[in-house]
This record gives C-alpha cells, structure tokens and sequence, in this order.
C-alpha cells in the first residue's frame, strides 16, 4: 500500500513538473507571439509601396520614436527587442538627439 502511494506520488510530482514546464513555455511563446505582432505590425507601416529613396532625418527620427513608443529598443545594445521593463535610458537617448 505505501509502495502504491509512493508511486503515485512521484507520478503526481513529474506531472506538476511537466505543468510547470509547460506553463513557461506558455509564457514565452506569449511574449514571442506579442514582439512578433508588434514588429509585423510596424513593419507592415514601413510599407507604404514608396520606392526606396533614402529616409529624411526627420522621418527616420519619427519611425524610430513610433517604433520605441510602441514597445522596441531603438539603441543599439538591444535594437528590435521588445521593452519588457519599462523605459530604457539609452534609447531614450537616442530620442534626444
Ligand atoms: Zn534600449
């Protein structure tokens, strides 16, 4: 009997290990699917069927604060990832110039 407990214990124990991994992975591939939404989304707003003269700086400043405002690093330590944490200083920086 406390041979069959065991058991069951331990299978009780891999399969809230399993859970857990599997809520995790959840999670990530959550935030995956948000970054990528977002980066299709402002990709998609770079699109406008314009030939590809060069950007005026003034517009390059623009998209590149949309794409900070809208959740991205813009500097160059972390470019294209999405902000998880809120304001970053470097590329508030770079918002400055
Ligand atoms: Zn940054």
């Amino acid at each position: 009997m406390d041979k069959a407990i065991g058991r069951v214990e331990d299978a009780l124990e891999l399969f809230y290990q399993a859970i857990t991994q599997l809520k995790r992975e959840a999670g990530d591939l959550r935030l995956e699917v948000q970054r990528l939404e977002k980066e299709n989304k402002w990709l998609r707003e770079q699109l406008p069927g314009t030939p590809a003269t060069p950007v005026p700086f003034k517009e390059g400043q623009d998209a590149l604060a949309r794409l900070y405002y809208e959740g991205f690093h813009i500097c160059h330590l972390q470019y294209g990832n999405l902000r998880t944490e809120g304001d970053c200083l470097f590329c508030i920086s770079l918002l400055k110039k």
